[in-house]
């Protein structure tokens, strides 16, 4: 069986051995490979390798919402999002479309906080695909969503689906928040300024003791946003490599008969892995 994961750049991609070791887990073989995308030639490549026999695909940036598009089904979860991370053939040229990422992050801050109770304020920063997918799934599961992005019209066509969104202008993220100490806070980066190297302008007080501090981005060493963080304070801060191996697990159990792999046995080979890199 072959997989593949579309992007562009994908070159630092860890799916191909995120998804070796989900088959040794459950003892399938598989093939996964990345294939670098032309920006302009999503379509074709993804008719191409399913016609050559592909089994089921990822897609990473900057695709996710051109896959929302192409397929001919598109889960629920996918077409509230707006984006695709996970491709299924279903034959005669049909193809589904889903997005693991929102049920990915949400697994992810379970493990975390050791409780699937998520009833509490989660500032979600950033408004761009990845925050997106994650917003039914955080209401779904109780959080009260406080949402900011530097360009705030997205936030507001963001509450045309989601009007339980309560928005926070970027110049209250730069002011301490009204209430300080608010023990069970989620504070969520879905922003890709980690990814630019630069931090956010969040006031310090944010960022307390007793709260989460999340970075969906990851990597070798600390995101920028979470050195901001524990320099303000925090001691509780994750960044997005639990998301991204869970949000790989549940595709893997869409291509694998409901298959799920464990991404708590996964983690610490992949983590040490990133750490070689
Ligand atoms: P998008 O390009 O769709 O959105 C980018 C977002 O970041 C926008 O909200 C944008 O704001 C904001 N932004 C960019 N630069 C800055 C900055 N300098 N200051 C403040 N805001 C900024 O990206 P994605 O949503 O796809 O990805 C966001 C992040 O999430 C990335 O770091 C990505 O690596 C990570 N990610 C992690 C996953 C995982 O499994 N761990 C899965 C998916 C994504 P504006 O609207 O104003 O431009």
């Amino acid at each position: 069986m072959k997989f593949t994961v579309f992007g562009n750049p994908i070159a630092h991609s860890l799916s191909p051995m995120i998804h070796q070791q989900f088959a040794e887990q459950v003892g399938v073989e598989l093939e996964y490979t990345r294939s670098l995308t032309p920006k302009h030639g999503f379509a074709e490549a993804v008719a191409a390798f399913f016609r050559s026999g592909g089994a089921g695909a990822n897609v990473t940036v900057p695709f996710k919402t051109t896959a929302a598009e192409l397929v001919t089904h598109l889960t629920t979860r996918a077409a509230r999002a707006g984006a695709v991370n996970t491709l299924i053939p279903l034959g005669y040229g049909q193809l589904a479309g889903d997005t693991t990422d929102g049920e990915g992050l949400l697994r992810d801050l379970q493990r975390l906080l050791a409780t699937d109770d998520l009833q509490r304020e989660v500032l979600l920063i950033g408004a761009g695909g990845a925050a997106s997918s994650v917003i039914e799934p955080l209401l779904q599961a109780g959080a009260t969503v406080v949402m900011a992005n530097r360009s705030a019209e997205k936030i507001t066509a963001l509450q045309h689906d989601f009007p339980e969104i309560r928005p926070l202008s970027f110049t209250e993220l730069a002011r301490p928040p009204a209430i300080k100490e608010n023990a069970n806070r989620i504070v969520l980066n879905a922003t890709s300024a980690s990814l630019e190297g630069v931090e956010l302008p969040i006031h310090s007080a944010w960022f307390t003791e007793s709260s989460l501090v999340y970075d969906m981005m990851y990597g070798n060493v600390p995101t920028p946003f979470l050195q901001q963080a524990k320099r303000a304070g925090a001691t509780n801060v994750a960044d997005g490599l639990g998301m991204l191996i869970e949000q790989a697990a549940l595709a893997f159990a869409l291509w694998h008969d409901g298959q799920l792999p464990s991404a708590d046995k996964a983690l610490p080979i992949i983590r040490a892995a990133l750490s070689r890199n």
